[in-house]
């Protein structure tokens, strides 16, 4: 039998104590406190968020801790379990390209919280998680919303309290991871950290304009009840040209919508008063002699269609109706947006063929995590499938986890 490896979510009090003892350690007396943030995992709706679409995240109970002490000053002196020595620098030296290194995602939530106007000063910070890195499970975010959530209590700013100030926590910390991290992304990864509850998943809808209570819309999700889990399988698996590659499946987008004179691809949704997909695929022909622009135009609109149906199966307490969504939407990733690869599409036919109720890529794609729902009474069926079909094809071992709706930053 292959063996199978599990990471499992440490307990809160075992994160605490974690970082608690590394900032004794690092730094001298104690810290003011200690908070954490979840990483998260997308159900359904990938690709979506740049083009003005839904997606549909929960959070991880795996979670990143910080052990954090204000200073009178303004140095920033951290020490993470998963990196060496001290990062230090002063706030003042902080800005777009100024600073390197995994503490600028870090420094960085702290100049955006000072451009957002609040005020900030220096502190001394210890981390750890067990959120795994670079596995599309978004351990960047969960790092910036743990430290968003400490310099809000700790600068008593009192963002934290409230849904509409956690949707600002999310606009610090993405600014922080674009801005000063230098990452590109769209604002699920922290939206997710910041604003999913336990027991629910966050339908996020990316239309501009929209207030918080639009814009993230939590739906009770409750696997347990129905007898079912959310297996996540790290693939260990790594591509070279992912950046290129996002960036080309964006431009490709504005592209699409450029040519249909649309400010967005969500503006081709019938309910939101567009031309419908058959049109705009139509409309695209002519420019489009290999048939790329339509294929990736039919992923986006085909998925934002797909997530809004999902969350309503979810919200009539469906779930385990949801599986033929998650393999369509896996499809569509990997034959449209051509973003799968061989050991996502290994992960979906495997736990698919060992009895999973769906399965799919999520994040990203070009390696990084899949997912698949499944029966409480198959889970480690499935896992040994999984497992086993990746030894076979001699691939590097799958890391496995569970990942109930858990809790938010706090
Ligand atoms: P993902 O968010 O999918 O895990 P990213 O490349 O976006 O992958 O973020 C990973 C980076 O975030 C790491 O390379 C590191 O710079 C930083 N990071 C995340 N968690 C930690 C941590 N616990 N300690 C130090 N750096 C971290
Ligand atoms: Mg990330």
């Amino acid at each position: 039998m292959t063996t199978i490896n599990w990471l499992e979510a440490w307990t809160a009090d075992d994160g605490a104590r974690r970082v608690d003892e590394l900032f004794t350690r690092s730094f001298d007396g104690s810290p003011e406190g200690v908070w954490s943030a979840p990483g998260r995992v997308n159900l359904i709706g990938e690709h979506t968020d740049y083009n003005a679409g839904l997606c549909l995240p929960t959070a991880l109970p795996h979670r990143t801790y910080i052990a954090l002490r204000p200073r009178d000053d303004d140095q920033v002196r951290l020490v993470s379990a998963q990196a060496e020595g001290v990062w230090e620098t002063r706030l003042s030296d902080v800005a777009p390209g100024a600073v390197q290194g995994w503490g600028a995602y870090v420094a960085g939530v702290a100049w955006a919280l000072g451009e957002a106007g609040h005020k900030v000063g220096g502190f001394d910070a210890a981390v750890d998680s067990c959120v795994p890195f670079g596995a599309g499970l978004s351990s960047s975010a969960a790092l910036e919303a743990a430290v968003a959530v400490a310099l809000d209590a700790v600068a008593g700013l009192g963002l934290v309290a409230s849904d509409a100030g956690r949707a600002e926590l999310v606009d610090v910390t993405r600014r922080a991871e674009n801005e000063i991290a230098g990452a590109p992304t769209g604002g699920l990864d922290q939206s997710a950290s910041l604003r999913c509850r336990e027991g629910h998943a966050l339908l996020l809808d990316f239309r501009p304009g929209l207030n918080p209570l639009e814009s993230g819309v939590p739906v009770p999700f409750d696997l347990e009840t129905a007898g079912l889990t959310l297996l996540v399988v790290d693939t260990k698996a790594e591509h070279s040209h992912v950046d290129g590659e996002y960036g080309a499946r964006r431009a490709s987008c504005e592209q699409a919508a450029e040519l249909l004179g649309l400010g967005s691809l969500r503006e081709i949704a019938p309910t939101l008063g567009g031309m419908g997909i058959d049109r705009a695929l139509a409309e695209l022909e002519p420019h489009d002699p290999d048939g790329v622009l339509r294929r990736r135009v039919r992923h986006v609109v085909s998925e934002i269609d797909r997530t809004a149906r999902f969350a309503d199966l979810v919200r009539e307490g469906r779930a385990a109706d949801v599986g033929p969504f998650m393999v369509a939407s896996h499809v569509s990733l990997r034959d449209d947006y051509e973003v799968s690869c061989r050991e996502l599409d290994l992960v979906v036919d495997s736990a698919m063929a060992a009895g999973a109720l769906g399965a799919r890529m999520t994040g990203g794609g070009f390696g990084g995590s899949a997912i698949a729902l499944v029966r409480l009474s198959d889970v480690d069926a499935v896992a040994q499938a999984v497992a086993e079909a990746f030894a076979d094809a001699g691939l590097t071992a799958p890391v496995f986890l569970l990942a109930p709706p858990s809790a938010p930053a706090a």
